[in-house]
């Protein structure tokens, strides 16, 4: 027997002998286990879904004061919903920001959330947050911030409704994610029926009336 005729041989004998430990073997299980769905659902996670650090440190940041106070006043939560905030840590993941980046990068990714899911103007409301008494001449900042989230993260700010719901779902209990937009400020009801079409940017010195669609200021993290 020749070394080649050998090695097979000796191939054949261990693919008999041990079924399951060869490479060609275990490839063939994991296509039979995963199904185009599931290896779909998977490569969502591994691609969008942030790792428990990533998450601790998104949480931290909306403990911030002045963050705490922008939640607290979008009571209607028409710019930073459930749905738009898990958007807002989508795009970190993606962008592949520092812990530390968080901050600054906040506001810019909410409004470029806003910008692709939303079509009211609601989004001008979050540059006196992000920019304060000069928000008027210094807008500029805010769109290269936005920007620049936009070209490091290659583009990609389109985000379904599938991958929120997967980021929500890793921590059910927080209280971001109990920020469910009511039916009476989304487009389920048609414009000419809403009562949020006169809008005025009103930043962190005006407290807007209360709305009475909502009767009620919830405070971020105060359940309904
Ligand atoms: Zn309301």
């Amino acid at each position: 027997m020749g070394i080649c005729a050998l090695g097979k041989h000796l191939l054949t004998a261990i693919h008999q002998s041990f079924p399951g430990r060869t490479g060609e073997a275990t490839t063939r299980k994991r296509k039979k286990e995963l199904s185009p769905e599931e290896f779909r659902k998977r490569k969502k996670i591994d691609d969008d879904i942030p790792q428990p650090e990533e998450r601790a440190a998104f949480f931290t940041l909306l403990e911030d004061e002045h963050i705490q106070s922008f939640l607290a006043r979008d009571s209607c939560l028409k710019i930073s919903d459930k749905y738009l905030l898990a958007m807002v840590l989508t795009y970190f993941r993606r962008a592949n920001l520092r812990t530390e980046e968080y901050r600054t990068y906040f506001f810019p990714s909410l409004f470029l959330a806003n910008q692709f899911e939303e079509e009211e103007l609601f989004r001008w409301e979050i540059y006196p947050w992000a920019l304060g008494l000069m928000w008027m001449i210094e807008k500029e900042q805010l769109h290269h911030l936005r920007n620049q989230m936009l070209i490091r993260m290659g583009f990609k700010a389109w985000v379904d409704r599938e991958t929120c719901d997967l980021i929500m779902a890793q921590d059910p209990d927080h209280c971001a994610w109990k920020r469910e937009r009511k039916v009476h400020h989304s487009w389920a009801i048609r414009q000419c029926r809403r009562d949020d079409v006169d809008f005025t940017i009103k930043g962190p010195w005006i407290t807007p009336a209360p709305c009475f669609l909502c009767n009620t200021i919830l405070l971020p993290c105060q359940e309904e």
